[in-house]
């Protein structure tokens, strides 16, 4: 089987081979949990993944219905139109798939620092924030209007880029799993983080961007690779208080209880805090 005949393989069985992908990954990263715990967990944890899975469910149910072709169909209108860099140039097929999983990974990157940066897409994003403990079922916890502009964003990116169909499906499996993968609360071993982050963000390393320390949470935006925040200034190492002992959630937010109905009007009820960048003493610095 070539590269082309792989591809057409996966664009036919997209929906089975996302839904087999995000059930193999959660199910890893849950037992990876259970045998490796990093953190002890503040809420209860049935109480919590059934309110972050809720949501998801949520998202899955709003996407299919307000946006079911996707950044996915996007790419397949973009490819036969002859839309954005990528089908005006000539480069080999895997060449193409690459540079283009590499560029919606820095345009993720950039959104998610938008996010962070603009008080009234925080207010969004500070869903995924909030949950005061990280594990695997942080990682799929977004607002569902979060979702719906992200989507949008990567439609634009695409119409822009050109990228082939399956280098966008490819795109979102991987962020997919990355996802599940940064944000599981599990302990790998030092040595093996050290080398691991610079492949792929690593646990210990998006961790960092959960603290409650509001210049911690602005730091370490990538999702999937590391190299944005290393390139672009907005890397950090550890957590001042080491990873045992650091705080996660927001500091304005001290609610544990967050069922989906909280989770949904958390945007329309809650302050923003001092986190976006027009909130920030820049003074007192902010410890
Ligand atoms: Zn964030
Ligand atoms: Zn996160």
């Amino acid at each position: 089987m070539d590269i082309s005949e792989l591809s057409d393989w996966i664009i036919a069985n997209e929906p089975a081979v996302r839904l087999s992908a995000f059930l193999g990954m959660f199910a890893a990263m849950a037992l990876w949990e259970l045998v490796a715990e990093r953190r002890h967990l503040r809420a209860p944890k049935g109480r919590r993944w059934l309110a972050n899975l809720s949501l998801v469910a949520v998202n899955t149910l709003a996407m299919r219905l307000l946006l079911p072709a996707a950044a996915v169909g996007m790419a397949a209108i973009a490819t036969e139109r002859g839309w954005g860099l990528l089908n005006n140039v000539s480069i080999p097929y895997p060449v193409a798939i690459v540079v283009s999983v590499i560029v919606l990974d820095l345009g993720i990157y950039l959104q998610h620092v938008m996010f962070h940066a603009v008080p009234a897409l925080w207010r969004l994003h500070m869903v995924h924030h909030a949950d005061v403990d990280f594990d695997v079922t942080t990682g799929s916890r977004f607002h569902t209007i979060e979702i719906a502009i992200s989507m949008g964003v990567k439609m634009a990116a695409v119409v822009a880029l050109g990228p082939p169909v399956v280098a966008v499906v490819i795109f979102e499996l991987v962020l997919n799993a990355t996802a599940m993968f940064n944000h599981a609360n599990v302990r790998l071993p030092l040595a093996a983080d050290r080398v691991l982050r610079w492949i792929v963000v690593t646990p210990d390393m998006h961790r960092v961007h959960h603290s409650v320390k509001s210049r911690e949470c602005n730091s370490n935006f990538g999702f999937n690779l590391p190299w944005w925040d290393r390139l672009l200034g907005t890397y950090r190492d550890q957590p001042a208080a080491g990873h045992e002992h650091m705080q996660i959630g927001l500091s304005h937010v001290p609610e544990t209880r967050q069922p989906l109905h909280w989770l949904l009007a958390l945007p329309f009820t809650g302050s923003t805090g001092e986190y976006p960048i027009n909130r920030q003493d820049f003074d007192r610095g902010d410890d």
